[in-house]
């Protein structure tokens, strides 16, 4: 329902008129965050509120939204300081993160907590004085994780194979043990309509710049090596 005067052509409510007063920032931009999707039922991410910067598109649990100094910490934990950076991250402005919403792939116990965007890990790496040089959309890991995100919308267990081979889910009594079993036939049944149709979708995603994985490469700004 558009709010405000419906004379107007423009947008009815602004980003900060639509904030809730004293909520959370998003730590590239600092733009308010808002709710994006609600999980329940799946483990570890059970009952969890991730919101998203509708300004950036980073994407974050409510509950652990980091500093902005914390936030590039997280993306740079892999690398070593060094003048040039290179890191492989899940990415939420991505056709897959879209559709999926909380059956997205990346929602995965274990994994980082920050769901960045090309622009928002551009912002949050220029605040360590580094300068993105590249973006690529990786096809081979942005198809593995599009099939896994098309399969958790089939199966009533949430990335169901890794985590069944893992031994971190197990079947239980009654009705979790008929999930379990159902979800066993279905993984089978639609492993390779899956598969293909994730091919698919993901190869024109990647060619759009939407791919569900990325691959940032940045470099220190020279005029300030201190940092
Ligand atoms: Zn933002």
């Amino acid at each position: 329902m558009a709010l405000g005067r419906a004379t107007s052509g423009r947008r009815a409510v602004s980003l900060e008129e639509g904030a809730v007063p004293g909520g959370a920032r998003c730590p590239a931009c600092e733009a308010p965050l808002f709710v994006w999707v609600e999980t329940d039922g799946w483990g570890m991410r059970e009952d969890q509120v991730i919101d998203r910067c509708e300004n950036c598109g980073l994407a974050v649990p409510r509950d652990a939204v980091p500093s902005a100094e914390q936030a590039a910490a997280a993306l740079l934990r892999e690398t070593n300081g060094s003048a040039t950076v290179g890191f492989r991250t899940p990415n939420a402005a991505s056709v897959q993160a879209w559709f999926g919403a909380e059956n997205w792939a990346a929602f995965r116990p274990g994994e980082s907590e920050l769901l960045p965007s090309p622009r928002a890990a551009e912002l949050l790496l220029g605040k360590r004085g580094l300068r993105v040089t590249a973006i690529r959309h990786l096809a081979a890991p942005g198809m593995a994780s599009m099939w896994q995100t098309l399969l958790n919308l089939l199966t009533f267990h949430r990335n169901f194979a890794p985590e069944a081979l893992a031994g971190r889910l197990r079947p239980s009594g009654g009705k979790g043990r008929a999930a379990y079993a159902i979800d066993v036939i279905v993984t089978v049944l639609a492993a390779i309509p899956t598969a293909m149709l994730a091919v698919l979708i993901e190869g024109g995603a990647v060619l759009a710049k939407r791919g569900g994985v990325i691959e940032v490469s940045a470099e220190r700004e020279p005029a300030d090596p201190a940092i």
